[in-house]
């Protein structure tokens, strides 16, 4: 039977992760996140939850769903805590035990890690398109959403950072032997 608090599992699970219990509740990480405005609690309040043991609580917050792994908590921690990669283990927490509340943000996921799985990269026209419409339809057809879009697009393309065919890595097949080790430890008792 395994022993460990939840806050053992997190800290377990994540690189560095054992930093964790230095968190001062400075509020730093929350004061420097771009997504801060749209999450649950704040990087600084999940902490906190975790500290208490409010696993429910951590894991149906849709804080690490906002997260857009940007690191600037990370890099402005004065304990040097690995916060985005905080965030990392608890999602992968969230989608193991099927316990999560945002099931979009995991649906956009899910083409992502497919790309990459099968080319070794992102492909953002191919997910952007079927992110939008499999799962927000109404905003994908809707004139003005519509008109936004297209004019990110097409401010992306004449930077070119939005391919309109997909790239495939060289050494593919390194990646996938690394991601299937990834997998393999993912499912280790850890997230159980
Ligand atoms: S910045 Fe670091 S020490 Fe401060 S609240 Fe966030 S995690 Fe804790
Ligand atoms: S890495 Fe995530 S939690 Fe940290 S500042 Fe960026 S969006 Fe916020």
């Amino acid at each position: 039977m395994n022993t460990q608090t939840f806050f053992d599992r997190v800290v377990e699970a994540t690189p560095g992760g054992e930093r964790l219990s230095r968190c001062l509740q400075c509020g730093s990480c929350g004061g420097s996140c771009p997504s801060g405005a749209d999450m649950d609690h704040t990087p600084r309040g999940i902490f906190a939850l975790l500290d208490g043991g409010f696993e429910e609580d951590v894991l149906s917050s849709n804080t690490p769903w906002y997260c857009v792994s940007c690191y600037a908590c990370t890099t402005r921690c004065p304990q040097q805590i690995p916060i985005t990669d905080i965030m990392y283990t608890l999602k992968q927490m969230a989608i193991h035990r099927g316990h999560y509340e945002h099931p979009h943000a995991a649906k956009f996921s899910e083409p992502f890690i497919g790309f990459v799985e099968q080319r070794g990269r992102s492909f953002e026209a191919g997910l952007a398109t079927r992110y939008h419409l499999f799962h927000r339809p109404r905003d994908f057809f809707q004139p003005m959403q519509f008109f936004k879009m297209g004019m990110m697009g097409a401010n992306m393309m004449r930077h070119n950072r939005l391919p309109l065919r997909p790239k495939t890595i060289r050494e593919l097949d390194e990646l996938q032997a690394i991601l299937n080790e990834a997998k393999a430890i993912a499912d280790q008792e850890v997230y159980a």
